[in-house]
């Protein structure tokens, strides 16, 4: 029998790039703080012989090409983080469609590949999401999480565990739409990776890939380059920001790549979606 799929998808900004740390008192003077993280990740993937998705911040391309170049050639899919990391949310309409319009161009021109897909910082969604990235000539989103709701935070909106058409979470998506939503733990229903998995520890993220996989979904990850490095110290970023970042992270990437999964990416994933549409939409989610 075949491997169960699996995505292990990075979401590519700096620390500097965090509200956490925009919001904070402090300031550091160490430039691209988690271009390291980069690195680690592509060598990683090529010992595991895997291929992940690079949802990256549109800058990138302007300020590190070649590194936004490297990620394509070692064939990983690079998609949009919005072109300066701001929440979708706090922004008006004409900002919000200049994030996702502008981060596509450049990504697109410096990957030499069309970027369809799209993760939103923090999870936060704009108005008419879905209908302004199909617009725009995206093909996928992968912001949605289907956790409970942490105060203050995100989670409590969305119940979609498996690739579907994006009409199924939001009715006014186009019909041709898809959603991939990230992975949660069975029901403690919190993200298997971001903060939790180092919080809880890799092995919780493993359990909860091997519980999805049994129900036939494939578990949708994602870490931050700036995790897998030592983050410097900043007056007011909170504590969690810290936690377990640099080497219990980069081990613990190597870790995840060694499960007997075939790590694909997310658009691979969102192709799996067929006959987008009311029909099809009934079809998927909760158990
Ligand atoms: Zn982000």
């Amino acid at each position: 029998m075949s491997q169960p799929q699996a995505a292990l998808s990075v979401d590519f900004e700096f620390f500097t790039h965090l509200p956490a740390y925009r919001g904070a008192r402090g300031v550091t003077d160490r430039p691209a703080v988690g271009l390291g993280g980069v690195t680690s990740l592509l060598d990683a993937f090529a010992d595991a012989d895997a291929s992940g998705t690079f949802f990256t911040v549109g800058e990138m391309a302007d300020d590190h090409p070649r590194v936004v170049e490297r990620i394509a050639v070692e064939g990983h899919e690079v998609a949009s983080h919005t072109h300066t990391h701001q929440h979708l949310s706090e922004l008006d309409s004409s900002e919000r469609r200049d994030e996702l319009a502008r981060s596509k161009e450049r990504l697109t021109a410096v990957a030499g590949e069309p970027v369809t897909g799209f993760r939103a910082p923090s999870f936060d969604l704009g108005p008419d999401h879905f209908r302004t990235l199909a617009d725009l000539g995206y093909e996928y989103d992968s912001s949605v999480v289907p956790c409970r709701s942490i105060p203050g935070w995100y989670g409590g909106e969305f119940d979609a565990e498996r690739p579907t058409p994006a009409s199924a979470v939001d009715p006014t998506a186009p019909d041709d739409f898809v959603e991939v939503p990230t992975a949660v733990m069975e029901r403690l229903r919190l993200p298997l990776t971001g903060t939790w998995i180092r919080f809880f520890g890799v092995t919780y993220t493993i359990l909860g890939m091997r519980l999805l996989a049994r129900r036939g979904i494939a578990p949708v990850l994602y870490v931050h380059p700036w995790e897998l490095v030592d983050l410097p110290a900043v007056e007011g970023v909170p504590k969690r920001v810290y936690v377990r970042t640099g080497a219990y992270m980069r081990r613990a990437v190597r870790r995840i790549l060694a499960e007997p999964f075939e790590f694909v990416t997310v658009g691979e994933l969102a192709e799996t979606v067929d006959g987008a549409g009311p029909a099809s939409a009934g079809r998927s989610d909760r158990s």
